[in-house]
């Protein structure tokens, strides 16, 4: 077996590792890099057959459902067979029908934790692992008696922290070479961590305590952990989450049970339709959706009314909508995503501005969906590979003072196993 990595040996994004085993490949995710202005600029990378055809591309596995690991699949042959989570699935397409830009991926098979997947002469076993992307996996990929361990994206700190003790635990046996993200360098000291979702939850208990109208949170619907910890804390707090159409969706495509959405069982939670979404529902003849909130509509005449019993799940551009409902009176924003996405020009600093303008409170409420280095120098420790080398990270340099073993690659170098 041999690999090599398209893009991610230098940088978060555009994720692409190509395995080849006697003539025959498989690709490890094919991801947008973070810099791409667009699809239709974005050029694949350099793998035989993806665009056009042929016999030896076996299939593309995605690890999981962040764009910087699919989000150049709608340019490849469509007859490629595509693997990924049953979750990942239905978020991706679920969400398809609100996103620009978005597609509605069909998966051949669906990857699931612990079952091995034989492709050609590759045995994949996925292990489900703790992200801020629900239903992520990490890999170990078998194919001519040599083994690889990818860890895809995955954190310690997350709601399902068991899953990264689990794999330290149980780790990847007889691995020749790693391929482990390493996000978090550069952005936190190496001795440094995350607060976990558990310590958010409470920080965000504090905060709806104190405020007097509308908690408006600023969180991807998709980061179902940070979902979920604004659900428990809006609970404790005696208030409703309100979600939009859009949250609904992805909440009821986790197909989890243990996942909050507007479902019979469900209490403290309600949907509210913005003007700009119900046009929206209908110019993608979806109108229909809304049948099933039925019991968890909240109308735009009782939003005032809710505000000091409500945490909303906002974005910036549904605050004309509160606005014009006079349920602005008290808000506080908080911001729960990466800062990054405050930079100037973005619509995360429009929304700072336009809370400033308000005289709007803005806070910043976030957990990383990465691993700190402590977490990740753990992993490599209990995977104790042959060979480890740096992927999805800007800091490929702080990698061998941390780890073992570290093998520095290129982008489009072939390495031998
Ligand atoms: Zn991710
Ligand atoms: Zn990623």
């Amino acid at each position: 077996m041999r690999l090599r990595i398209h893009r991610g040996t230098r940088e978060i994004g555009g994720t692409c590792i190509e395995l080849e085993s006697g003539g025959s490949r498989i690709l490890l995710d094919l991801g947008l890099p973070l810099d791409a202005r667009d699809l239709a600029s974005t050029p694949l990378p350099n793998v035989e057959g993806l665009a056009g055809s042929s016999s030896t591309l076996l299939a593309i596995v995605l690890s999981h459902g962040h764009r910087d690991h699919w989000g150049l699949i709608p340019k490849v042959n469509p007859q490629i067979p595509l693997l990924m989570g049953r979750a990942t699935e239905s978020i991706i397409r679920a969400a398809a029908d609100f996103v620009p830009d978005a597609v509605k991926l069909n998966a051949t098979r669906h990857l699931e934790h612990n079952k091995p997947i034989q492709l050609g002469p590759f045995t994949v076993l996925p292990r489900l692992v703790d992200h801020s992307g629900f239903d992520a996996y990490a890999m170990e990929v078998e194919a001519d008696g040599k083994r690889l361990f990818y860890s895809g994206d995955l954190r310690a700190h997350g709601r399902k922290g068991s899953l990264f003790e689990a794999l330290i635990n149980n780790p990847p046996r007889n691995i020749d070479t790693m391929l482990m993200e390493g996000s978090s360098l550069g952005r936190l000291a190496d001795d440094q961590t995350f607060p976990s979702e558990a310590a958010l939850e409470e920080t965000f208990v504090d905060r709806f305590k104190i405020t007097a109208g509308m908690a408006l949170v600023a969180c991807s619907a998709q980061n179902i952990d940070r979902v979920v910890t604004i659900y428990r804390a809006a609970k404790r707090t005696g208030r409703t989450l309100i979600v939009d159409a859009y949250a609904s969706e992805v909440l009821k495509a986790t197909g989890q049970d243990s996942i909050p959405k507007p479902a019979p069982g469900w209490s403290n939670l309600a949907v509210f339709i913005p003007k700009s979404q119900r046009v929206q529902l209908v110019r993608n003849n979806i109108a229909a959706l809304v049948d099933s909130y039925r019991g968890f509509r909240l109308w735009p005449e009782e939003l005032a009314e809710h505000a000091p019993r409500s945490v909303m799940l906002f974005r910036g551009w549904m605050m004309r909508d509160l606005d014009q409902a006079k349920a602005l009176a008290g808000a506080k924003v908080f911001w729960s995503q990466w800062d990054g996405y405050l930079s100037e020009g973005s619509a995360g600093d429009a929304l700072k501005a336009d809370c400033e303008r308000r005289g709007i409170t803005f806070e910043s409420i976030h957990t990383s969906g990465h691993a700190s280095p402590g977490d990740l120098k753990r992993l490599a420790s209990a995977v104790d590979p042959k060979r480890l080398i740096p992927i999805h990270t800007f800091e490929r340099e702080k990698f061998p003072s941390l780890f073992q073993n570290v093998v520095l690659a290129d982008d489009d170098e072939w390495i031998d196993m």
